[in-house]
């Protein structure tokens, strides 16, 4: 089986193959810049990770949202249900870069932080 991939490690995007047989362990992967490119790809073929970037309330802010992220990619079959604990959170202002939301959510490992400082309206 043949399957091509865009790396998204870095912004050089190599194209990259990986020739594999499901079910076996082996994979030749040709078209990756570095071994990065090769990591990513097996990660991919083994268990996608990913990460996501979203929002959360903020009251007495000076804007009404603050923009959070997780701090490591997760599984990708869990952003669904992490996205749901970001969307249940409401803070309280100020908010600074690196505050951590959720601690490990979910068990995942990954952390929910501020992406953005945030003063208090009054
Ligand atoms: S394979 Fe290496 S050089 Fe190519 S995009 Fe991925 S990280 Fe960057």
């Amino acid at each position: 089986m043949i399957r091509p991939f865009t790396c998204i490690v870095c912004p050089n995007g190599c194209e990259i193959t990986a020739e594999y047989e499901p079910g076996r362990e082996e994979i030749s992967v040709k078209g990756a810049g570095c071994p990065r490119g090769n990591e990513y790809v097996r990660q991919e073929l083994i268990e996608p990770r990913r990460t996501i970037a979203s929002s959360v309330r903020l009251l007495h802010g000076e804007l009404p949202l603050v923009s959070v992220r997780l701090d490591k990619p997760v599984r990708r079959e869990m952003i669904p249900a992490v996205m749901e604990e970001i969307q249940k959170q409401q803070l309280e202002a100020p908010v600074q870069i690196g505050d951590v939301v959720i601690a490990n959510v979910l068990d995942s490992g990954s952390n929910v932080i501020i992406t953005k400082n945030v003063a208090r309206a009054d």
